[in-house]
């Protein structure tokens, strides 16, 4: 079930086939940043205060769905602050040693970036306490009853987290950002923007419909964006004359069974599956997850976003429900309420 979901063209997060162009498509400036207005314009003004004040900037939070650009702005805003950024991740950290590695390797108002920050083990998180609130790193030396505990200065960096989840960070951790950004689904056009964007970076001839077919497919996930549209110009190439017209892009999504609203064959499984084997719902995420053989994880953090985003899923106290917008768009009957029990007389 893991291979489904990795092979899945609409999924947001990153798979080897994105390859290297993710990293010419990345926009390097505040400016280039499509997007994310409401975070776009509080990141400049702290970014401005920091740079006046001559300090780094404040640890930074950044939460959302995969594949919106929350490691893009961690870059960005290395850039605009004109330091440094180490990356990693919350699982590559094994040990507090580790940790503490990274940390003394960084310059004064370098960046450390942690992506999947909700995964870090929780002997590092404790490494981390000190380190974003004083600066500081306490090391014990020596074993048994002749430990003893000493304090290193850091320099002062700036700690950027990245999760998708910001309800499963713990709170000691939580409450020391002093940023809290939150990233949103992008809208039609502004997916537009970032295809066009990216077919000039990559020398592809796209006009702004063709971008258009691809950007109201994309989830609102520019990854999807992206990679929608390196696979839309092998249709392109191969049987049209190289350039995306809204035609080629609709008949290659149609050929890669990516639906009008982005939608692909497992979203639509499991809408089908509540409303064919629970009546419309509610039915638990967990006895969903095991209907349709997929992680909980993956469907609360990759799938429901988006079907929420277009209202055809609901989620009550009771477990997740379809909605009778996500029923019409599967050109299916809403349970419970059947045209069909009509009385005739
Ligand atoms: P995340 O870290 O949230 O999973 P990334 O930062 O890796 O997402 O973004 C995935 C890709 O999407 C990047 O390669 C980048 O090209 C593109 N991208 C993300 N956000 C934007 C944006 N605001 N404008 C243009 N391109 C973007």
């Amino acid at each position: 079930m893991e291979m489904d979901y990795e092979n899945r063209i609409v999924a947001p997060e990153y798979t080897p086939e994105d390859g290297d162009s993710e990293l010419s498509l990345r926009p390097k400036t505040l400016k280039e940043y499509i997007g994310q207005q409401k975070a776009k314009e509080n990141l400049k003004v702290f970014i401005e205060a920091a740079r006046q004040r001559g300090e780094s900037l404040d640890h930074v939070l950044l939460y959302g769905p995969p594949g919106l650009g929350k490691t893009t702005l961690a870059g960005v805003i290395s850039n605009e602050m004109g330091v440094n950024i180490r990356v990693t991740s919350g699982p590559a950290i094994e040990k507090p040693g580790d940790l503490a590695a990274l940390l003394t390797n960084l310059s004064p108002g370098d960046i450390l970036f942690i992506d999947e920050i909700h995964r870090l083990q929780r002997s590092v998180e404790e490494v981390l306490y000190p380190a974003m609130e004083d600066y500081a790193l306490d090391i014990i030396i020596g074993k048994g009853p002749s430990a003893r505990s000493i304090r290193l200065d850091l320099p002062k960096f700036t700690l950027i987290g990245a999760t998708t989840r910001a309800g499963q960070l713990s709170a000691p951790l939580r409450d020391r950002f002093g940023v809290i950004l939150r990233l949103e689904l992008y809208s039609c056009e502004e997916l537009c923007s970032i295809i066009m964007r990216s077919s000039g970076i990559l020398g592809i001839a796209c006009k702004e419909e063709g971008a258009f077919e691809l950007a109201r497919r994309a989830r609102g996930t520019p990854r999807v964006a992206n990679r929608l549209l390196k696979r839309v110009r092998d249709f392109a190439q191969v049987e049209g004359d190289g350039i995306i017209t809204a035609k080629i892009a609709d008949n290659a999504l149609d050929r890669l069974e990516i639906d009008l609203l982005g939608l692909d064959a497992v979203d639509r499984r499991m809408l089908e599956t509540i409303i064919r084997s629970y009546a419309g719902g509610p039915v638990g995420l967990e006895t969903l997850a095991a209907a349709i053989g997929e992680e909980a994880i993956t469907i609360e953090d990759v799938y429901e976003p988006y079907l929420m985003q277009l209202g055809f899923l609901s989620r009550t106290p009771r477990g997740r429900c379809i909605t009778p917008a996500g029923c019409a768009h599967l050109k299916l009957e809403m349970p419970g309420q059947p045209g069909s029990e009509q009385i005739t007389f």
